[in-house]
């Protein structure tokens, strides 16, 4: 299976961090060894000293899909968890500068914690209006709604899929909204979709 995450697509995050709107989805990959799962504790890497959690929505590929049509892309996942894409900013702020690519601030192992629930699409009323959230030592420091995102699950799927085939089990992260910011040792993370407690995630 594959990661891949999408940057840069809500408006919001992308001005915080003085990044352009992009013209298509912006995506990156990151490997199975990032995924962190069952509310695992998260590792604090010692190669950064300015880790930022990304809260976001992740899609659940159910089909094989090349060159998946817009107009029935959301055929194509069945499910909808949280994850938290673990950036090493400082590591990403100098592979930027030198135009380099970001796989050592995103890749690393256990940068990629994901829900150990995922909820299935049909539980959802409108998936144009999916709320979410994230506490850091219980204090909201996120939050955001699918309907901001400048490319919506369809867009993200048919884009993505010219490129790269897509196989059942394959998670997509969304993009995280505003409001990243960094972690530290002993730090407890806890995000939501709705009033649902997904993920739980503790720095060590
Ligand atoms: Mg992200």
């Amino acid at each position: 299976m594959k990661l891949i995450c999408i940057g840069r697509n809500y408006v919001e995050h992308a001005k915080e961090l003085k990044n352009p709107l992009p013209e298509n989805p912006v995506f990156f990959l990151k490997p199975e060894t990032a995924l962190l799962e069952d509310n695992q504790p998260f590792p604090y890497p010692d190669f950064s000293n300015d880790v930022h959690y990304e809260t976001e929505l992740v899609l659940k590929i159910s089909q094989t899909g090349k060159s998946i049509p817009e107009s029935v892309a959301g055929d194509y996942f069945d499910q909808i968890g949280l994850g938290i894409d673990f950036t090493a900013r400082d590591l990403q702020q100098k592979c930027k500068d030198k135009g380099l690519p970001w796989e050592i601030a995103k890749g690393f192992d256990h940068s990629a914690p994901i829900s150990k629930i995922f909820l299935p699409k049909s539980s959802f009323s409108d998936l144009k209006n999916i709320h979410f959230h994230l506490l850091l030592n219980g204090k909201k420091v996120q939050e955001g709604n699918s309907q901001e995102m400048i490319f919506p699950f369809e867009k993200i799927i048919a884009y993505v899929s010219k490129f790269i085939t897509l196989h059942p089990g394959d998670l997509i992260f969304t993009g995280t909204p505003a409001g990243v910011g960094p972690v530290k040792q002993g730090d407890i993370l806890e995000g939501y979709i709705g009033d649902k407690p997904m993920i739980s995630c503790q720095v060590t």
